[in-house]
């Protein structure tokens, strides 16, 4: 984890940003627009606690951009948080969206908290007064939500019956990322996971490799990092390494097998927020290494799956010559000075919003379920995913293809094209 500089993730998904509106030469208005959110809502989250005490938590809600449908995007909940990443991770979902081409906008929301340190009903007192604070401007046709960063499908039902209790109807179009048979779709567990795989699979095509003769090393052990493990291994690939936050120490470890990792067994000594216990990683054999260990393996493909801000002109270097592929999971785990040393390196970057799109491509799938109350089965749902992120993939790849350019550029340019057009088309500017 990158540590001592002050990272600010909406300064650099501007200047990711202003790079491609230049290569595009777009519009001063169409900029002004898209470089910050539509809208954007600050409170406080007043929690009774277990201790008898009472504690102020502060939340927030941005919605970066709605003109190709209603604002779309999760919730985290991080003792971390800030209001510029939430800003960040807005925008980038308005850009995962149009490379997705799903008829949906941007919105990201957040708390400032740590679930390691609240229990159940505190966590479900902060879900209820985040919908108390915003209901008004969330909804099934304005502001959709969905899960993220250390919130789950318990935290989403708690928000949607809260949003029911108010509003006096039952909307399970308001929120994705439910439990399955209280409006979750099947499939959206495994989404970003196999979304993932889904185009590290087209990359290697692209690239002529066989997955079968490929190793991987992955940051992060959560719900995207363990679904795409699942399906990776599934192709015949080998994950060598994990990386994990210790929650005890309070930093990363890496924990690494040489001949492979073994998925379940990793699974059975896993708290829900994708922590490992050290002592029984070791007593099963496992090395455990610097966090940032996972980055410098001599591995075919790095799937970062954790946080923004993760490979950084302080570390990039230290990428082994063997890596080919990175494959974002994560949002933003990569600044634009490392981006540099990569397109220099030919390193074959998915870039997050087309990477990790696969969540948000089975959210959409769940709000047409839900809005039509009518489920589908899950061979059905990831069939429709693997078409929806091959097809972006394509789109990308050919783009970069055609005009020399790093994926990352062709991704954005694909996706802020199609905003700034509905912006245009809708008479904004
Ligand atoms: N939080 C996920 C993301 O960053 C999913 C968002 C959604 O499903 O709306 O893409």
């Amino acid at each position: 984890m990158a540590e001592g500089k002050a990272f600010n993730a909406f300064e650099m998904a501007q200047k990711q940003f202003d790079k491609v509106a230049d290569m595009i030469d777009l519009d001063q208005a169409s900029r002004d627009l898209l470089r910050n959110p539509l809208r954007e809502f600050h409170f406080s989250i007043p929690v009774h606690m277990d201790d008898g005490s009472i504690k102020v938590f502060r939340g927030f809600r941005c919605q970066h951009n709605d003109a190709r449908g209603p604002a779309k995007g999760g919730i985290r909940f991080h003792p971390q948080e800030t209001i510029d990443t939430v800003r960040a991770l807005s925008m980038w979902m308005t850009w995962k969206t149009a490379v997705a081409d799903l008829p949906l906008g941007g919105g990201k929301g957040g708390v400032i908290c740590d679930p390691h340190n609240l229990s159940s009903r505190e966590q479900e007192q902060i879900c209820r007064g985040w919908i108390r604070q915003v209901y008004k401007n969330v909804g099934p046709i304005s502001d959709v939500p969905a899960p993220d960063v250390m919130t789950n499908a318990q935290h989403m039902l708690w928000m949607l019956d809260e949003y029911e209790t108010i509003t006096g109807g039952r909307y399970p179009g308001l929120i994705t990322g439910k439990p399955v048979g209280m409006g979750g779709s099947l499939g959206r567990k495994e989404a970003t996971g196999y979304g993932l795989i889904y185009t590290v699979r087209e990359a290697l095509k692209q690239l002529q490799i066989d997955p079968k003769n490929t190793t991987a090393s992955v940051q992060g052990f959560g719900n995207v990092a363990q679904f795409a493990i699942e399906l990776y291994s599934k192709l015949g690939g080998k994950v060598t390494c994990i990386s994990c936050w210790d929650q005890n120490e309070s930093r990363a470890i890496t924990y690494k097998k040489a001949d492979g990792i073994n998925l379940e067994e990793l699974q059975k000594i896993t708290d829900r927020f994708g922590g490992v216990e050290q002592d029984k990683a070791l007593e099963l054999g496992y090395e455990a290494l610097d966090g940032e260990a996972w980055l410098e393996q001599e591995v075919d493909i790095l799937l970062p799956c954790a946080l923004e801000n993760q490979i950084t002109e302080d570390n990039v270097e230290k990428i082994h010559e063997k890596v080919q592929i990175i494959a974002e999971g994560a949002n933003g785990p990569t600044t634009p000075e490392a981006d540099k040393f990569l397109d220099k390196r030919n390193i074959f970057v998915i870039p997050d919003f087309l990477a990790n799109a696969g969540g948000v491509t089975c959210s959409y799938f769940e709000q047409v379920q839900s809005n039509m109350n009518y489920y589908w089965s899950k061979d059905e749902v990831l069939k429709n995913l693997d078409q929806k992120m091959t097809a972006a993939f394509w789109a990308v790849t050919n783009l970069s293809d055609n005009r020399s350019i790093f994926m990352r550029d062709a991704a954005y340019i694909i996706g802020i094209e199609r905003v700034a057009q509905a912006s245009k088309e809708r008479g904004w500017v």
